[in-house]
């Protein structure tokens, strides 16, 4: 589903725009609409499926209806740990960059007196959003230096890791400062007793949503080549060289390097078929009952083949280029290893998809080893985290071609309270797309005409710092 299917407001679709966010993750596609109903909900889903996205893009789609008292504190979002708060925090101000009059403050521990004097004056100020660690939050609770009474949402962030660290008691004592009307989203990555416990006192009458993701088998041996663009088939062809394999599935993103891909390892010898989508049902019958009789050893194939297909003795999963869908990784490489058999998964990665191979290594929790490249493959090169602002084009250019900049850097109108940050001169630069300006979005909801260079931009979102920090 895109974005703009869903009823979120032309601020927004116009950040994720910004953002190269294009179509929702599936818990973006159930959330968002129950959440813009106003419904409490509780998501089962883990980071790295966009659950930050989930409830942040309806909530400020809420709050700039104006519906929300100016001078209040609209929304509390919970964090356990102050890494998320700073992330989240991150994508407020990307996702509310065209809107006006939200503001966001982080508050959390572990830091010293003149930090909490930075966050006193900050709430002081006002701040329509506070992202904050239960601690910290009775804290200045305590201190009386904010009044939650007219918070409309309240919001529980990775609530089973809270719990775990003891916080039960300190979120009770937070929700009592504020009304039972508001509207409450509780998100954990499991749903042991506690958060049901938790989940019966808080929320009202919830939606449940889960996003089942399954983590890769414990035997799949994951490895990343990190490479160039043009090392790529010769990766390959070394991989493949290894005479012992005869049961290969190798993914690449798009068909036409199936087709390529498949031409050029057939050149060089090997029992290839390629499998994508212009494939009539015949050929493709044709080309899997080739391989599950061995008579090709390896399929070159689209996403076609990662869910569903039943070959349950695949040696080896290569990822010609890394999925953008973290779970579509995890789908691909789960055609190994089955059966309880052994099995490698090897992704080739260039610095472009660098942050999406961070944001694999974030869902399955686990770091994929990356060894030095086959030999005669060359030298393995550096990459670079991605900070803010990775993105390189985007469809209206208000931002200019690969300026790295994230959208948003203080936060807007009046607030100015970003943590102590000098009152950001920002404004100035702000593309001033509020009065009469801004582009007409007559395109939307069309997608058939949708222009697609989105294909060919870098595929990241500038907050792919929150995803590998
Ligand atoms: P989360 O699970 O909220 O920690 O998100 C993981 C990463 O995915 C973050 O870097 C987000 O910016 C990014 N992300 C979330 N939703 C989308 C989307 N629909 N399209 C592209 N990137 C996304």
């Amino acid at each position: 589903m895109y974005f703009d299917e869903l009823p979120l407001d032309d601020d927004i679709l116009d950040a994720l725009d910004a953002m190269n966010f294009e179509t929702c993750s599936p818990i973006q596609e159930k959330a968002i609409p129950p959440i813009l109903e106003g419904k409490d909900i509780i998501g089962i889903a883990q980071t790295g499926t966009g659950k930050t996205a989930a409830y942040l893009l309806p909530v400020l789609n809420q709050l700039n209806s104006g519906d929300y008292p100016q001078d209040a504190i609209n929304c509390i979002i919970m964090s356990p740990t102050r890494e998320l708060a700073q992330q989240i925090d991150q994508q407020v101000e990307g996702f509310g960059y065209f809107i006006d009059g939200v503001s966001s403050v982080a508050v959390y521990g572990g830091n010293d007196g003149a930090r909490f004097e930075q966050e006193r004056k900050g709430l002081e100020h006002g701040a329509s959003i506070i992202i904050a660690t239960p601690g910290r939050l009775l804290s200045h609770l305590a201190g009386g230096h904010i009044d939650l009474k007219r918070v409309s949402f309240f919001i529980l962030d990775e609530a089973d890791r809270m719990l775990d660290m003891g916080f039960y008691d300190d979120i009770m004592k937070i929700v009592s400062y504020m009304s039972p009307e508001r509207q409450t989203i509780l998100f954990s990555a499991t749903m042991p007793n506690e958060i049901q416990k938790l989940a019966k006192n808080i929320l009202h009458d919830p939606v449940e949503i889960k996003i089942a993701v399954s983590k890769p088998a414990e035997k799949i041996k994951q490895t990343a080549y990190l490479c160039h663009d043009g090392m790529k088939d010769k990766i390959v062809e070394s991989i493949l060289s290894d005479e012992t394999l005869d049961r290969v599935i190798t993914f690449a993103s798009s068909k036409q390097k199936v087709k390529e891909l498949a031409r050029a390892m057939k050149q060089k010898g090997f029992k290839v078929e390629a499998m994508h989508s212009d494939l009539d049902q015949k050929e493709r019958d044709y080309v899997m009952h080739e391989f599950k009789n061995r008579r090709i050893s390896i399929l070159i194939a689209t996403d076609i083949v990662s869910r569903g297909i039943d070959i349950d003795d695949i040696q080896l999963v290569i990822n010609y280029d890394v999925p953008r869908d973290p779970e579509d990784y995890v789908h691909r490489i789960g055609r190994t290893a089955r059966a309880n058999r052994d099995g490698q998964a090897v992704t080739l990665v260039t610095q472009k998809d660098y942050h999406l191979l961070r944001r694999i290594e974030k869902l399955i929790e686990k770091e994929i080893d990356k060894p030095e490249l086959p030999e005669g493959c060359g030298e393995k090169p550096t990459m670079h985290e991605r900070k803010e602002g990775g993105r390189n084009n985007n469809r209206h250019g208000r931002y200019g071609k690969g300026n790295g900049h994230k959208p948003n850097n203080g936060k807007r109108n009046g607030h100015g309270n970003k943590q102590g940050d000098k009152p950001s001169n920002q404004q100035g630069e702000k593309p001033n797309n509020k009065q009469g300006n801004k582009p007409a979005h007559a395109h939307r909801n069309n997608h058939g005409n949708k222009p697609n260079n989105k294909q060919k931009v870098n595929n990241g979102s500038i907050n792919d710092s929150a995803s590998v920090n």
